[in-house]
């Protein structure tokens, strides 16, 4: 043999095998990827999105403990600073003033996260003074919406000394803020965001610095991969500038916070911020700068927001763990990894459904699964991946449904269902009696019954074999389905060679039509039986009756007067109609 036609035959092989799975499966298959559209629909309609991103925060929430971030400190202006201020603004000069005190401990980077860009007297002098010598003070701007004049410029002279960090915050559907801006993109290109810019100027003595790279944002060989508009659950979010997820310190208040008064009032000790991070901002109840995050609230209790200066903090204490620490940062699968494991999920939970054994160990069996995947997620997020937890559980339970659903129903049809000839069984035929008659009762309208025996069939199975009788069995039932013509008469096996048609509403007149239709169509038929004593082919005896039922009566009266009818066919020389009336 050649080598391509063994090449072609060995294809022809896999591909007839590959079939024969699929056919044997189709059931499986197709309930496992009909669940998985249907929320591949959803998810892309954005459907999913706010429970995608509740149990995303749910499951950050529920990491362990870590400490608070050491190399931060927040200094905030509190309700009790104004209230003594006497003022809604600080005053330029008691900025200065909070500044110089942070700034004689030698802090090695002041974040400003207040807008600066006017003048706020008394004491404008000595902030520039301050700002002209501190170059290690960084300020903020906002940048996003300077097309329709919600953007606020920086201040001049930090602006000019290139001392200027971007202060946007991009917010989710819902409200919370879960990815830091490394850039903003504004012309000219870049301005780096407040928590990236001072984490720079943090690690710039420690000799790490951007590495030229490609696309990605670097550091120290950490590559910082840039949100885009569908990464984890979302959808079709604004992606613009350079983000990243959040992946905040699991705690509620990660960072230390020292209050305005105990600076000026010279309290806080000599040390609190040598040579750390110093983040300066409005955390009053009436700053508008405030935000939710992940870890705004736990469930069921109202959501606590941080200010924005808490929230620079975060993405800054996550970018120094990542390089320093070797924390992770939060990746998201390739799209087709994730809708490949939704579909291999909704297959596996359709696999379990479609298995003979009590729907009690099926469903105990799903929720088993659906409980590996929600640990499976937590487990991954702990190594800084996020599954798509939502969409996996939802496909777990609706391929699993689908596949119970369907299997439940196969197993009626088959309970009802004579499985050699595929017509109703004897059961059905009993239950369908019964129903048939009381209507029949009620309505007072006669209910024809037409029992059958195959002539001679044990002679026919000993001439020709136990499987050509199943053979002729299954011929003879096709004849009695297609000589029933309403959709209420029923064609049974009433039991081995013998068949039962019932035809509610059918006086004797139209049974007795019936029952000649019958013999007619198995005349047609002919099929070969040269054990008969009464014809070369397969004939039928029949016997026919129609009774409209009284309350005296019991539906079995039917079946024997029809029997008795039968009886006679019999004797009377077989292959013939009787019709027997009570
Ligand atoms: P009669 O004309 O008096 O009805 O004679 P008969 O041989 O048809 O009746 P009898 O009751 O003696 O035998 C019925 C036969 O039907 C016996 C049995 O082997 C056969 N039979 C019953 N069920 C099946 C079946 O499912 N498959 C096959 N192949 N044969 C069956
Ligand atoms: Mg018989
Ligand atoms: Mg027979």
């Amino acid at each position: 043999m050649s080598q391509s036609t063994m090449k072609s035959k060995s294809a022809h092989l896999v591909r007839t095998r590959g079939q024969k799975f699929l056919w044997r499966h189709r059931v499986l298959v197709l309930s496992g990827l009909a669940a998985a559209g249907c929320i591949m629909l959803i998810r892309d309609l954005g459907g999913l999105q706010s429970s995608e991103l509740a149990a995303f925060d749910r499951l950050l929430q529920m990491r362990p403990v870590e400490p608070v971030d050491d190399r931060i400190v927040l200094v905030g202006f509190n309700e009790n600073d104004f209230q003594t201020l006497g003022s809604a603004q600080i005053p330029d000069q008691t900025l200065a003033r909070v500044l110089t005190k942070i700034k004689a401990q030698q802090p090695r980077v002041i974040g400003l996260d207040l807008y600066r860009n006017l003048p706020t007297q008394p004491g404008n002098k000595a902030l520039l003074d301050v700002f002209q010598t501190t170059p290690n003070l960084i300020g903020i701007a906002k940048i996003i919406g300077s097309k329709n004049g919600n953007d606020v410029a920086g201040h001049p002279m930090l602006v000019e000394s290139d001392r200027i960090a971007a202060s946007d915050v991009v917010p989710d559907v819902d409200g919370r803020v879960r990815r830091g801006v490394l850039f903003v993109n504004s012309e000219p290109p870049l301005v780096e965001g407040l928590g990236l810019r001072i984490a720079l100027e943090y690690l710039e003595p420690l000799g790490v610095t951007p590495e030229e790279s490609s696309n990605d944002f670097r550091l120290r060989g950490a590559k910082f991969p840039m949100f885009s508009k569908d990464d984890g659950g979302y959808v079709n979010a604004d992606d613009g500038g350079y983000q990243v997820l959040l992946n905040p310190r699991t705690r509620r208040q990660p960072f230390k916070m020292v209050a305005v008064r105990d600076i000026l009032d010279q309290t806080v000790p000599s040390t609190t911020f040598r040579d750390r991070i110093v983040l300066v901002g409005d955390i009053s109840a009436g700053n508008s700068d405030i935000f939710f995050m992940s870890y705004s609230s736990a469930t069921g209790s109202a959501p606590v927001p941080i200010s924005g200066m808490e929230l620079h903090a975060t993405l800054t204490s996550q970018i120094l763990s990542t390089v320093l620490d070797g924390r992770p940062l939060i990746r998201v699968l390739p799209k087709w990894v994730e809708w490949s494991l939704i579909a291999l999920l909704a297959y596996s939970s359709a696999w379990i459904g479609a298995r003979r054994f009590f729907h009690f160990y099926k469903i105990t069996l799903t929720l088993l699964l659906a409980g590996a995947i929600f640990l499976a997620s937590f487990g991954a997020l702990m190594l800084g991946w996020w599954l798509p937890l939502v969409p996996m559980s939802l496909a777990i339970i609706l391929a699993g449904a689908t596949m119970m659903t369907f299997e439940a129903q196969q197993l009626t049809v088959l309970s009802n269902q004579d499985p050699l000839t595929l017509l109703a069984n004897r059961r059905m035929f009993d239950e369908t009696l019964h129903r048939e008659w009381s209507r029949s009762l009620r309505s007072q309208t006669p209910l024809g019954v037409i029992l059958c025996d195959v002539d001679y069939f044990k002679s026919y199975n000993d001439t020709y074999g136990h499987s050509k009788g199943d053979q002729c069995l299954r011929m003879i039932a096709s004849v009695l389905k297609n000589s029933v013509k309403r959709p209420t008469d029923l064609a049974a096996r009433y039991g081995g060679e013998e068949f039962v048609i019932l035809l509610p509403n059918t006086d004797a007149h139209g049974a007795l039509r019936v029952a000649k239709v019958v013999q007619s169509q198995m005349q047609a038929l002919a099929i070969d039986h040269s054990g008969s004593w009464v014809s070369p082919f397969i004939t039928l005896s029949l016997g026919v009756t129609s009774i409209v039922p009284t309350a005296d009566l019991s539906p079995e009266v039917l079946v024997d007067v029809a029997d008795a009818g039968l009886y006679e066919a019999k004797q009377k020389g077989r292959n013939q109609v009787v019709l027997k009336l009570p």
